[in-house]
C-alpha cells in the first residue's frame, strides 16, 4: 500500500489525533487482499480522507455530509503528491451509479446511514461488494438493522484492533420501507416549523441549549450583518430574523444537510408570509473560512462539542478564534454552552473579558465584545 502522511481537517493547534482509525486500516487491508483494482469504487463517510488517499489508484468517488471530510481528503491527496482530482458528492445529492465496490464508514447518526443505504439501492447490483466498517464500541445494533432492512443479509468479520467489518449482500427483491427523508416539528415556543434532513443536530426536537439561548434574544443588540455559526437547521438565525427583520444573516455549517435544512426552514418561515423576506445567505464551510475580516456585527453560536465520536473543546476554540477575526470593532459574539465547559476562560483569554448574560442549572449564555 505504501506510506502516507495523513492529517485531519480542520487542523487545530497541537492536534494529537490521528486522521485514520483501525477500521480504516482493516478496510484498506481487506480490499488490498481480496479485490483487484477493476471496477468503480464508492467511499461513504470517509471522515478524514484516509480511504480516498490510500485507495487513490482505484479512482474512488467520495460521498458524505461533511465539507471538512472533503477538505481533509483533498489535502491528504495533495500532501501525498496524488494529482488526480477527487470526485466528491455531498450527502444532499446522490452519486451517479453503478458501483462495483462500496466502502462505508458507519456514521454516528443512524438516520444518515439509513438515508444513504436507501439511496444506495439504485446505484448497485447483486454483484456489488458492500462493506461497512467501524470501531466495535461505536457499532450500534441499529446500524446492523439498517443494512439488513435496506440492503440485504449481513455477516461480520472477526474484530481486529477493536474494529469490525460488516458484509452486506444486496437483495434486489427485498421489500424496503424507505426512511423518511425529513423530520418536521413545530415547537410551541417558536411558533414556526423546522424540517430537518438526516444528520442534522436536534433533528427530532429543539435543543435545550438553543431553547434557553432564545429566551434572551430580546437582549441582543440591533445588528445588520449577523452570522449563525454552526447553524444546524437554522433555528437561531431564523428566530433572530423573526425579531429583527432588518438583519441580514449568513447561515454557516460544515454539514451539507444542515445548511440545506436551514435554507428550507428559512423559506418555510418567511417566503409564504406577507412580511418582506429577511436577507439570508447559506454557506457550507468550515468555521468562518470564507468570511472577510471585520465584516460582522453579531455572531450567534451554539458550539459543537464533538466531531463524529471525538469529543473536545478544540472545535469551539477554533470557532471563537475565527469569530474574533470576523467581528468588526464593537461587534459581539454570543454563545450558549453547557455550564461545565470552561468557555468563559477561553473567551477571556481571547477577548480579554467575558460577560455571563444568563444561566440555569445546565446552560450559560456568554457574551464578548470585540475591541
Ligand atoms: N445552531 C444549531 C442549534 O442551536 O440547534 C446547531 C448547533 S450544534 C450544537 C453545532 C453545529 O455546528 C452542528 O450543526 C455542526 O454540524 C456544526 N459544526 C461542527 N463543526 C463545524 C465547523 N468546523 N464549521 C462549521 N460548523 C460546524
Amino acid at each position: 500500500m505504501g506510506q502516507f502522511t495523513l492529517l485531519r481537517a480542520p487542523q487545530v493547534a497541537n492536534d494529537k489525533l490521528r486522521a485514520w482509525d483501525a477500521a480504516d486500516e482493516y478496510l484498506i487491508n481487506h480490499v488490498a487482499e481480496h479485490y483487484d483494482a477493476a471496477g468503480r469504487v464508492l467511499l461513504v463517510n470517509d471522515t478524514h480522507g484516509a480511504l480516498a488517499t490510500v485507495l487513490h489508484a482505484r479512482n474512488p468517488v467520495s460521498w458524505g455530509d461533511s465539507v471538512n471530510a472533503f477538505h481533509a481528503a483533498r489535502g491528504n491527496r495533495q500532501r501525498n503528491l496524488i494529482d488526480a482530482p477527487l470526485t466528491v458528492v455531498p450527502s444532499t445529492d446522490t452519486p451517479a451509479g453503478g458501483f462495483d465496490l462500496v466502502l462505508i464508514k458507519i456514521p454516528k447518526t443512524t438516520a444518515l446511514l439509513e438515508d444513504q443505504l436507501a439511496r444506495l439501492r439504485s446505484l448497485i447490483s447483486t454483484d456489488t461488494i458492500i462493506i461497512g466498517a467501524g470501531m466495535v464500541k461505536h457499532m450500534q445494533k441499529s446500524a446492523f438493522a439498517a443494512f439488513e432492512q435496506l440492503i440485504g443479509p449481513v455477516s461480520t468479520s472477526l474484530a481486529v484492533k477493536k474494529a469490525r467489518l460488516l458484509f452486506a449482500q444486496f437483495d434486489a427483491e427485498l421489500k424496503v420501507k424507505p426512511p423518511p427523508a425529513t423530520v418536521t416539528y413545530t415547537d410551541p415556543d417558536l411558533g414556526f416549523a423546522l424540517e430537518n434532513l438526516p444528520n442534522v443536530f436536534s433533528r427530532d426536537r429543539l435543543d435545550h441549549g438553543a431553547r434557553f439561548f432564545m429566551t434572551q434574544f430580546s437582549r441582543l443588540p440591533d445588528a445588520h450583518e449577523v452570522i449563525d455559526l454552526g447553524c444546524g437547521n437554522g433555528v437561531l438565525g431564523i428566530y433572530l430574523q423573526t425579531l429583527q427583520a432588518e438583519s441580514a444573516v449568513t447561515y454557516i455549517d460544515e454539514s451539507f444537510s444542515a445548511v440545506a435544512s436551514a435554507r428550507r426552514n428559512h423559506q418555510r418561515r418567511f417566503d409564504a408570509s406577507s412580511e418582506s423576506v429577511p436577507q439570508a445567505r447559506f454557506v457550507v464551510e468550515n468555521a468562518l473560512d470564507q468570511q472577510s475580516d471585520a465584516s460582522a456585527d453579531l455572531i450567534l453560536c451554539n458550539p459543537p462539542f464533538h466531531q463524529q465520536h471525538v469529543v473536545g473543546q478544540q472545535l469551539a476554540t477554533a470557532l471563537f478564534t475565527d469569530s474574533k477575526r470576523v467581528l468588526r470593532n464593537g461587534g459581539q459574539l454570543w454563545i450558549v454552552a453547557n455550564r461545565h465547559l470552561p468557555y468563559p476562560q477561553t473567551l477571556k483569554w481571547l477577548f480579554g473579558h467575558c460577560t455571563a448574560i444568563a444561566g440555569n442549572d445546565k446552560f450559560r449564555i456568554l457574551k464578548v465584545v470585540k475591541r
